[in-house]
């Protein structure tokens, strides 16, 4: 048995996959499942931005790139953000990775180390646990909960942060649960960050463009004060449908691009070149794709949060955004990770245990609505068969 340095020993998952590897077999065995694990848009890349890809490889760009990134798609990330933030940023400090967990990782590797404190939202996406993990810095979870709406409280992330702090991470609107933080919250955080100067900032914002109702999403970028310590991480997987392109790209303050730059040139160069050009057609080209798939969502959204609340000891707050439901279990009387595994193997639907999103998660599910609403109907009509039997 080889032995690897200890860090490997405490490095994580995303369940999220084990669970859609099982759902594979299982349908692979010939079972009906109804997929609603997994993160991913289910709708297709809008043709035009698979063209400019093809018409890239075609015109021959298909050699290493510069590690930050080609000019023109650092460009036209910083002109939408100047439109949707307001924020005046310099490509230099635009960075294209191969999907938006990569800036996290950079982010968690480049503050984590044995002594220091990282904080992260619990319930949150996994990876961030896992990496501070694996660093050996200690993760500080800041709670989400469901009576402050799946919002982060600026004054209880406040009170945490101390000396040891070497990182707070942000996530709005948020994977699990759908919550999105109000502005006035986010401008209270801002205001106690003035007491922090030193201390840096990861903003998760991978689903900015997904709100409903209306809803305007507020980026840590609008906070100009903010930028010798905001790391931004955003990217095309969800609001392109793009998962499998590996698209990412973040903003570094001054002081970290250029450790950021060197730890692509020692690890993946740069990102695959098509996808680069196709991230420019996405940006720059029609939305209508993205408008079609949120109007989709937000039929969805109403129908899978409907159904929850009529299941007996279920209910379920309407998420602002992403395209997740966090149904509160409780009252069912079963653990969570207990009950998505059954439901899984008895009832065919692959969902994810809150647990896997943090000690928080106990007590919910975590439902994708990027699903069909066809499946979504079934998937509620056996969860209510299911729920009734087992109540009997
Ligand atoms: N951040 C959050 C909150 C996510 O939910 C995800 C994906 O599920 C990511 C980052 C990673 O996105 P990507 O697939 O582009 O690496």
């Amino acid at each position: 048995m080889l032995k690897t340095v200890e860090a490997f020993d405490r490095i994580g998952d995303e369940n999220a996959f084990t669970v859609l590897a099982r759902a594979t077999e299982l349908a692979q065995q010939g079972r009906d499942i109804i997929n609603l694990g997994i993160g991913q848009p289910d709708f297709k890349t809008p043709e035009h931005i698979v063209e400019a890809a093809v018409k890239a490889l075609r015109d021959g760009h298909h050699g290493y790139t510069s590690a930050t990134g080609i000019l023109p798609l650092r460009e036209t990330i910083v002109t939408s953000l100047h439109t949707e933030t307001g924020a005046n940023i310099s490509p230099d400090n635009v960075m294209v990775v191969p999907g938006g967990k990569v800036t996290m990782f950079m982010a968690i590797l480049m503050f984590g180390e044995p002594g220091k404190e990282i904080m992260y939202p619990d319930p949150g996406f996994p990876i961030y646990r896992s990496m501070i993990e694996f660093t050996g810095a200690t993760p500080i979870p800041v709670p989400i909960r469901e009576e402050n709406d799946f919002a982060f409280s600026a004054d209880e992330t406040l009170s945490l942060i101390n000396k040891r702090t070497a990182l707070l991470i942000l996530n709005s609107p948020a994977n699990p649960t759908g919550g999105v933080t109000p502005r006035s919250e986010i401008e209270e955080l801002v205001k106690g960050l003035e007491n922090h100067p030193n201390l840096p900032v990861l903003s998760d914002e991978i689903y900015s463009r997904m709100t409903y109702d209306g809803l305007r999403h507020t980026s840590l970028m609008e906070f100009g004060q903010l930028k010798d310590q905001l790391i931004l991480l955003n990217g095309w997987s969800k609001t392109w449908a793009m998962t499998g392109w590996r698209m990412g790209y973040a903003v570094w303050p001054s002081s970290l691009i250029e450790k950021a730059r060197k730890l692509a040139v020692n690890c993946w160069s740069c990102v695959n070149t098509p996808s680069q050009y196709a991230g420019i057609a996405a940006i720059e080209g029609p939305q209508d794709g993205v408008d079609h798939m949120m109007q989709a969502f937000g039929r969805r959204r109403k129908l899978v949060v409907d159904g929850l609340n009529a299941l007996p000891g279920i209910s379920c707050k309407t998420p602002k955004g992403a395209f997740y439901a966090f149904p509160n279990i409780k009252e069912t009387g079963w653990q969570a990770k207990a009950l998505a595994s059954a439901l899984l193997e008895e009832a065919g639907i692959a969902l994810i245990g809150g647990p896997d999103f943090g000690v928080l998660g106990e007590g919910y599910l975590r439902l994708s609505y990027a699903s069909s609403q066809e499946n979504i109907t079934r998937a509620l009509e056996r969860m209510s068969n299911f729920l009734s039997q087992k109540s009997n």
